[in-house]
């Protein structure tokens, strides 16, 4: 090594293991994409087919108004129809994130804990707080780590949205 060569890095604090879990996350995600028959950088309409396909549900991500206070994303099980909803007037960004979180945990099997409703009623309504603890934490991790490998398009990203604002901004109508 040379005299002017210093190397350093960033180290994680005695005893911890996020760094550990966020790789087994990794592989996870990436594991989820083999097994759905998906390229390693997948987009998010071509996850939401390749699920379509495997599960044999129909599964629809729709945007609405969110109460403040109530969780940013919510999720309708249906008999034959997954049903995540995000919330409107947010970034991009903010949306897919919301929208990764809900998917990994189909993606993950995490079940649902309210089976004991009465056969009749289809429809289950459930926030993020109805989840467990454990699967709440891996859904927030996986669905981070969903949320880097997937492809997000640019008409889903920033740049569409900056285009129209330009726009506006020389007050012409197009
Ligand atoms: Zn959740």
């Amino acid at each position: 090594m040379s005299e002017s060569g210093v190397t350093t890095s960033w180290q994680i604090p005695e005893g911890e293991t996020r760094e550990v879990r966020t790789s087994a996350a990794q592989r996870r995600v990436r594991r989820i994409f083999e097994d759905l028959g998906l390229p390693p950088h997948p987009t998010m309409e071509e996850l939401c087919k390749a699920y379509e396909s495997k599960s044999g549900r129909s599964l629809y991500l729709i945007e609405r108004e969110m109460q403040p206070g109530a969780p940013s994303g919510e999720y309708e099980r249906y008999l034959t129809e997954d049903r995540i909803y995000y919330p409107k007037g947010t970034s991009p960004a903010h949306q897919a994130l919301v929208q990764c979180h809900e998917l990994a945990h189909l993606l993950l099997g995490h079940t649902l804990k309210h089976d004991a409703i009465s056969p009749d009623v289809v429809r289950r309504v459930l926030g993020r707080a109805h989840y467990d603890e454990p699967a709440e934490f891996d859904a927030e991790i996986v669905g981070s780590v969903l949320f880097l490998e997937l492809n997000l398009e640019p008409n889903e990203g920033a740049a569409a949205e900056l285009a129209p604002a330009l726009t506006h901004r020389e007050g012409q109508h197009a």
